[in-house]
């Protein structure tokens, strides 16, 4: 499907990452600096509860430039996007001082509806003005597929319409689409050796409350939200799996 679009794309242009600073948007962010010669990052400002993303954005990229120089001669300009007024319109738990609870719906009370979809076409409008044509998200369906824009069906629908949309063969590019987070740090390894694991520990963010006080072996985070949750096991599966593998040698 459209694969020579694609490959033509690759070779010609650099690739634009939707970067917040996390564990899955910084190994997309490798993923993209070991793939294309030119990367920038796109964050948004939505409004979010704890700033505390927004500095591990900064300290990430570099860090990146200090410890992965390869990496860091590619790394081109971050640029950020406030789009506040579509935070305001999503006022769910991480935008308010709401609790962050699982509703009815089955959704935790942190979904912004629509969210990814607003970032992408955002994404795109940057990538058009920049000349980089893939875009690529940290989405995931393999933990939890409870975001319904997170999904690799609507994701794909999503490029088609920003193709038809832009007139430029726009490729949405989701490296982790298909990875447990055990499988997500096992990329970060493959892409960038220790280094970067320990990068992604130290400096990518994941907390929703926005803790940063205790150090885990994961990294930074209050330990029983549930993105610290997930982050806290895939880890430890990812170690465990690690320690296997040696064993077995
Ligand atoms: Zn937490």
């Amino acid at each position: 499907m459209a694969s020579q679009i694609v490959e033509r794309t690759q070779e010609e242009n650099g690739a634009l990452v939707l970067f917040s600073g996390g564990q899955d948007s910084t190994v997309c962010l490798g993923w993209a600096l070991s793939r294309y010669p030119r990367v920038e990052t796109v964050g948004f400002d939505y409004g979010q509860r704890h700033g505390v993303e927004l500095e591990c954005r900064k300290r990430v990229r570099a860090e990146i430039g200090r410890r992965l120089p390869a990496w860091g001669g590619r790394l081109g300009p971050d640029h950020m996007i406030d789009i506040t007024s579509f935070g305001a319109i999503g006022a769910t738990a991480l935008t308010s001082e709401a609790e962050i609870e699982m509703l009815s719906s089955g959704l935790p009370s942190t979904f912004v509806p629509g969210r990814n979809l607003v970032f992408f076409v955002y994404a795109a409008a940057l990538g058009y003005r920049r000349g980089l044509s893939t875009l690529v998200g940290g989405m995931c369906e393999t933990d939890y597929s409870g975001y319904p824009d997170c999904r690799d069906a609507t994701l794909k629908a999503l490029q088609e319409a920003i193709r038809l949309g832009t007139e430029i063969p726009f490729a949405i590019e989701t490296p982790l689409m298909w990875r447990t987070k055990a499988e997500t740090w096992s990329l970060a390894q493959e892409l960038g050796g220790d280094d970067f694991v320990a990068l992604i520990v130290e400096e990518t963010h994941t907390c929703y409350r926005g803790e940063r006080g205790i150090r885990h072996d994961w990294g930074y985070g209050c330990g029983t939200c549930p993105a610290c949750e997930l982050r806290a096991k895939g880890y430890a599966a990812w170690r465990a799996s690690a320690v296997e593998r040696k064993s077995a040698r």
